[in-house]
């Protein structure tokens, strides 16, 4: 599927209908999904009734903006009006919201089209989307491996064209790694940048919203229009929002603006040398862009998974309270109330989040909180102040997303810590609250994706995006699609007949899309 820009230029052009566009991306999602299981629901009458209004607006002649009739599917742990909300849980089984967060409020006044809402690890704990309690989603680039995690569905589904782009939640890398095993951008802000009024919270102190995309200015789009102050989120800053969008030139040049630092320690972990070899030669490439290159010390950001993990597990306890069998969801049979609440717990959480709640409670307990919260907590406090220092020297800091690519489904689920590893990097970013975004950058020789991590300080989205945008114009790495999701049903992409004929034949066309897919899938 096109860019935003190229579908906005169709939709202005009248060479295609919103409704037209919005069937595509229907009929690539029902196409998909018995492989992929991005989705946990697809919203397709909402989304049609959404692109009629649309198309309805252009026919009056109104101005349009850039979102209005876009594909974007939704993280199933933003609240939608209506729409069952499961945060890949079982215990919120059911549960329909009576509002809508800002962030799909901000998306559908903007007249984005949404599609549906994507699978993720149980209450976004997880790096693979395996914790979900409903279905495990493929890799786009191999159906045998996992998209990474939490925001796994919605970066297969961004990744495989089921939508332009998509929204996800990052509370500890979960937008940036699932970005960098998908090979797509990954954006996640400055903590309070973005409202998170209706995405159900994790960790409080760390969770934020932001946009995965196909390109720079996909994913500038999306921030473009959920970026911004909201009353109804405490946390969220009273700080103008730039024109990320206006300010991504044709023919940046990075020379002279910014510096960007390596960030050494992290090069001595555990890397898998296509990865640290593949991110080394995409710095380079910033060099010979003219960026003013230097390498710089982190040394507190080792602690930063000891330390995450007891402080999202503390915070996750306290926000997963809530979920008692009575205000929302699921309930089991008890015999009274307290075990009414035990069962319910027991059936509705799965192991992962068990295990979070247990260690937070653990941590929090009296006689214990100074050895581990306060602790933990310290060192969120060093970890900030290295990003401090090494920010006096430069604009950006620059680190793999991942020490590896996408691994197998089930390599990992029997061993928690080698999971959390994969959090190494991404992690210190938001114990410092800090924006960072994940770019491809490469290929393993497996043919999957890597992805080379950009830092930025407090604010400054837009040195991320100038960066990235650089990158992204000089060379190729963003256009690399897998292989199967480019075979099936890109005839219908490329132009307006064929389109038509998918809307008024869908099924055959989803058919006729069939065998390409039997033969390309078995690997
Ligand atoms: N993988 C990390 C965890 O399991 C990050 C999750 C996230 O960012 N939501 O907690």
């Amino acid at each position: 599927m096109a860019s935003i820009r190229e579908l906005h230029k169709q939709l202005i052009d009248k060479e295609r209908s919103a409704t037209e566009i919005t069937h595509q991306a229907l009929a690539r999602i029902e196409t998909l999904e018995p492989k992929l299981h991005s989705f946990l629901c697809v919203t397709a009458d909402r989304a049609l009734e959404q692109a009629k209004a649309v198309d309805a607006k252009i026919a009056a002649g109104e101005e349009i903006g850039l979102l209005a009739g876009i594909p974007i599917a939704i993280k199933d742990n933003l609240c939608t009006r209506g729409i069952p909300t499961t945060c890949g849980s079982r215990i919120l089984e059911g549960f329909v919201p009576p509002y809508s967060s800002t962030v799909t409020q901000k998306l559908a006044a903007a007249g984005a089209v949404m599609v549906g809402k994507t699978n993720l690890d149980e209450f976004a704990m997880g790096g693979s989307t395996e914790n979900s309690a409903y279905q495990g989603t493929a890799n786009p680039w191999d159906l045998s491996r996992v998209p990474g995690g939490s925001s796994g569905g919605s970066a297969a589904a961004v990744a495989s064209s089921q939508a332009v782009v998509a929204v996800g939640s990052d509370t500890g890398g979960s937008i940036r790694q699932p970005a960098s095993f998908c090979g797509i951008f990954g954006l996640k802000p400055t903590y309070g940048r973005v409202s998170r009024y209706g995405l159900v919270a994790f960790a409080s102190s760390l969770d934020q919203i932001g946009p995965l995309g196909r390109t720079v200015e996909d994913a500038a789009i999306v921030l473009q229009a959920i970026a911004g102050y909201d009353p109804k989120d405490a946390t969220s800053l009273k700080a103008e929002v730039p024109d990320y969008v206006g300010m991504l030139k044709p023919n940046f040049k990075v020379r002279g603006r910014l510096k960007i630092g390596v960030i050494t320690e992290t090069f001595g972990w555990g890397l898998e040398p296509v990865v640290e070899e593949t991110v080394k030669k995409a710095i380079e490439h910033l060099q010979d862009l003219g960026a003013e290159v230097q390498i710089v010390s982190c040394p507190s950001f080792r602690y930063g998974l000891p330390a995450y993990y007891i402080i999202a597990p503390s915070e996750a306890s306290a926000n997963l309270a809530r979920y008692d069998g009575v205000k929302y969801g699921l309930r089991a049979e008890g015999d009274n109330l307290l075990s009414m609440y035990g069962s319910t717990r027991a059936l509705g959480f799965g192991a992962e989040v068990k295990r979070r709640i247990m260690i937070g409670t653990y941590a929090l307990s009296a006689g214990y909180y100074d050895a581990y919260y306060l602790k933990a907590q310290k060192v969120r406090t060093l970890i900030k102040q290295d990003f401090d220092r090494a920010f006096a020297k430069v604009d950006i800091l620059v680190c793999p997303t991942a020490p590896t690519t996408a691994f197998k489904a089930g390599e990992k689920t029997e061993d928690p810590w080698s999971m959390y590893l994969l959090d190494l990097m991404t992690i210190p970013v938001n114990l410092a609250g800090l924006p960072a975004l994940s770019m491809p950058c490469g290929l393993d020789e497996k043919g999957l994706p890597i992805g080379l991590q950009l830092i930025g300080k407090v604010l400054r989205e837009d040195h991320l995006l100038e960066v990235a945008n650089a990158y992204e114009q000089t060379t190729s790495w963003h256009l690399k699609t897998p292989r199967f999701s480019c075979q099936i049903g890109w005839r219908c992409a490329r132009g307006s007949a064929i389109s038509a004929t998918a809307r008024r034949h869908r099924w055959r066309w989803v058919r006729w899309a069939a065998p390409t897919r039997a033969r390309d899938l078995t690997n």
